[in-house]
């Protein structure tokens, strides 16, 4: 096996070493704003009034320009502007009094650096503003090729390369990005064919982007329910949301998770419900978008998804009254705001700079300084991580030098079930998917982790691009299908039936491990899907995201996501699909349902998981309180099962023969390869649920590959591989390829082929037991009954399967006892 990581780390450490951040402190002062004024800092340059300040600064150099605002209390926003133009170049609306501002501008550029003082009794504000320059000389051209990948064995072996494998993939095929030339070699050097889908990503994103000018330019009002023509940034997010929250209180109320980013940035949501201010049971739906840096479209849809309830209800649409009534709903439009506000601001230079005219022919030579500081700066459009630099690095994440899409942590592989297995690295920090260094390391991943904990979420959507898919657990082949597979199968059919995706198993992507509903679903029960929006790239022109939204794109069948998202709601108000407590206790007391158990890891290694939700009884004294299952998926389902005999002796077998390197690991031909035939032993007193086939040889000089086929009746190789090891050449000290199958039966072909082998092989088939065995148990919650909130008046366990409703009588056990 070759020490990929290895390689890899230190290409990035002298990317690193070569090109020190050169930062410059442009600005530093104390600015006093004297009254406060209710409104958006980001929609233009203000000439008059009150309730803001303005400050000048000039670029030195082409790169990023941070702006950091900070006051003692109230809600302030900051934007930097073009001076020649009122172009915003950043800004930052967060609710609060905390502001980071970043985004990227040339040399000699003036900025018009406004500081909005929004609400609240401070009037004085510490502001300033860094410059970080960006080598404009160095440009990366990255590629988007199509991988082939015949069966799902190569899927895997693929994506643990540690390459920018995306979320697109068919039949027989993955994209990947291709960053450098290195990438390439590591994909010839692992015996993979593919082909160029986009030569040039940064040509592409520029005529996109000019696309989306245009389409702006001629559309008054998308059929989004926003009615947006352009994708939004960071600040128009957090914007939107505080101006929903302002203008309709009595249906939307701000969230701020628990923990800021790794560049200090508060991961913003709003939560929509009639009365929503109220603790009561409603079943909750969740809605996540971005988290991964480059999947713009999957913010917007999420965004929308507010808009469409808000602005249904407002209408008296009788189904959205309804699901607005009877469920609460939060969006979390951006999961990881460092990353995508790196990789919006990136591709916002396309939107700023030249025109049309600029490079006409098309061969990507630029003359407009904003163009040609968007190529040095692309790596990041494309970025796919969290902003947790490697230590030591300084910078930021918009500083393509060390924010470049190399360090960071896939926010999609750290959550804690099954974290650290296939799909993901724990090693290495410069991989597109590496898992962080441990379950939840992550702010990102944790805060989702805290509110999915915090609320019965019953149904849960995670928002990506591109692919066309409706992803349901498992995320593994080998786990085997949930405990709710008829039920989610039904929920994600009818939703692919709308938008036109493919309903299918996480793992017919590829096999993945530690994201969202990997967790989401198997602690708390709540059905959570993944959506891969799209077929034409991360972030398409714009108009393409409206298509997918409507149902209006290519491959729509119906009405779209917004159809979509429909179901996933009335999924979530459906109680049949769900869990009932109700009954009667004390008006005013608290309930809680409390739960605590450990969530395996990949590796077997455990963590705490504690759920905890409250409601309030209402004053006639009558609760209904929507939930989960008490039992969690994997204890329902049970595993393992009890040994039949034991396990066989290891086979052990050896080349006869010498064979003739081809290098072609894919179709080698028949001198170049030896087949042996191995059964696998049966009968009374044997049980042999696993086989690890392995080949070895003394010197990591030679590089020998294996297949493992079923035998036909005359002990032929038949059908396609059921297991494969094709590693490169190995620096240990021998050479080694192994696989596994589960429940081996029959006879087996073990294929070794010579792809650089210049010794003989040994072989071993070893054979394992089943593991053992558990059998499907229930579960129950503990419910609380506090009054005041904090003082348990009873607890007690209580049953709640899938579709069933419990009724309580709490009256007598939480009266306050005098
Ligand atoms: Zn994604």
């Amino acid at each position: 096996m070759r020490k990929l990581g290895a390689v890899a780390v230190a290409v990035g450490a002298v990317l690193v070493g070569a090109c020190p951040a050169s930062a410059a402190d442009l600005l530093r002062k104390d600015v006093t704003v004297a009254s406060s004024v209710d409104r958006s800092c980001t929609q233009g340059k203000l000439s008059s009034g009150a309730g803001y300040v303005q400050e000048t600064v000039t670029m030195p150099t082409a790169g990023s320009v941070t702006a950091q605002l900070m006051a003692a209390s109230g809600d302030w926003d900051v934007a930097v502007f073009k001076a020649e133009n009122g172009q915003v170049i950043a800004g930052s609306t967060s609710r609060g009094a905390r502001e980071l501002a970043s985004g990227y501008a040339v040399a000699g550029q003036r900025l018009v650096v406004q500081a909005c003082r929004l609400s609240g009794g401070a009037s004085s504000a510490g502001l300033s503003v860094q410059s970080s320059a960006i080598d404009t000389t160095k440009v990366a051209t990255e590629q988007l090729v199509r991988v082939s990948t015949p069966n799902a064995a190569r899927e895997n072996v693929l994506n643990g390369l540690g390459l920018d494998v995306t979320e697109h993939g068919g039949a027989g095929f993955v994209d990947v990005v291709l960053h450098s030339a290195a990438d390439a070699t590591k994909l010839t050097a692992n015996n993979f064919n593919y082909t160029v889908e986009v030569p040039n990503l940064a040509l592409q994103a520029r005529q996109q982007r000019q696309a989306d000018r245009a389409y702006a330019a001629v559309t008054a009002a998308s059929g989004m329910p926003s009615g947006r023509t352009t994708y939004r940034r960071l600040f128009d997010y957090t914007d939107d949301m505080k101006r929903l929250a302002r203008e309709h209180p009595d249906l939307v109320r701000p969230i701020t998770l628990n923990h800021v980013t790794y560049e200090g940035r508060p991961v913003e949501g709003i939560e929509i419900a009639t009365n929503p201010n109220a603790r009561d049971g409603r079943p909750v739906f969740v809605q996540l978008g971005v988290h991964h840096a480059r999947e713009w479209p999957s913010g917007e849809h999420a965004m929308e998804w507010a808009y469409e309830l808000i602005t249904g209800y407002r209408r008296g649409d009788a189904r959205v009254k309804r699901l607005v009534s009877t469920t609460r709903t939060i969006v979390i439009p951006i999961v990881n705001p460092d990353g995508f506000n790196a990789s919006r601001e990136a591709g916002e230079l396309y939107m700023r700079g030249g025109g049309a005219s600029d490079d006409a022919d098309g061969d990507g030579t630029v003359t407009d300084p904003e163009f040609i500081l968007a190529a040095a700066a692309h790596p990041n459009e494309y970025r796919r991580k969290n902003c947790r630099l490697l230590v030591g690095d300084g910078g930021n994440c918009n500083q393509v030098d060390t924010g470049v899409y190399g360090p960071g942590v896939d926010p999609n592989r750290n959550y804690g079930a099954f974290w650290g297995g296939p799909g993901a690295d724990t090693t290495n920090p410069l991989t597109q998917t590496y898992a962080g260094p441990g379950p939840f390391s992550e702010p990102e991943s944790q805060n989702i982790r805290e509110l999915v904990s915090t609320r019965q979420v019953t149904t849960l959507i995670t928002n990506h691009t591109f692919s066309g898919l409706v992803l349901r657990p498992p995320g593994l082949a080998a786990q085997g299908t949930t405990v709710d597979e008829p039920i989610y199968k039904a929920l994600g059919d009818q939703m692919a039936a709308q938008n036109g995706y493919a309903s299918q198993y996480g793992y017919e992507l590829y096999d993945t491990t530690g994201t969202t509903e990997d967790w989401s679903y198997n602690a708390t029960g709540g059905l959570g899907f993944t959506f891969e929006i799209g077929d034409a790239g991360f972030h398409p022109p714009f108009s393409d995201t409206v298509d997918e939204w409507q149902g209006t794109s290519d491959d729509a069948t119906g009405g779209g996501n917004r159809a979509a998202y429909y179901l996933a709601q009335e999924n979530t108000a459906n109680a049949t699909k769900h869990s009932v407590l109700t009954g009667k206790a004390p008006a005013g007391a608290v309930l809680r349902l409390k739960k605590t158990f450990q969530t395996a890891t990949y590796s077997g290694s455990t963590f705490t998981d504690t759920l905890d939700t409250t409601m309030l009884v209402p004053s006639s004294g009558v609760f209904e309180w929507h939930t989960n299952p008490s039992t969690r998926p994997l204890v329902a389902k049970g595993s393992g099962r009890p040994a039949h005999g034991s396990p066989s002796a290891p086979i052990e077998f050896a080349s006869k023969k010498s064979t003739t390197p081809c290098a072609n690991f894919d179709t080698p031909p028949p001198d170049c390869y030896e087949d042996t035939l191995i059964t696998v032993p049966s009968g009374t007193g044997i049980d042999n649920a696993k086989a690890t086939f392995r080949v070895e040889w003394p010197t990591p000089v030679s590089d020998y590959d294996m297949k493992v086929y079923k035998a036909d009746a005359a002990g032929n190789a038949t059908g396609d591989p059921v297991a494969v090891s094709g590693n490169g050449a190995t620096s240990g000290v021998l050479g080694y390829e192994e696989a596994a199958v589960l429940d081996p039966a029959g006879s087996y072909v073990v294929r070794v082929i010579n792809y650089a082998g210049v010794e003989p092989w040994t072989g071993k088939v070893s054979f394992e037991g089943p593991p053992p065995a558990s059998a499907p148990q229930q579960e129950t919650w503990t419910l609380f009954c506090e009054q005041p909130e904090g003082v348990i008046r009873s607890a007690r366990q209580v049953y709640v399967g899938r579709g069933e409703k419990r009724t309580l009588d709490l009256r007598t056990d939480c009266k306050v006892r005098r």
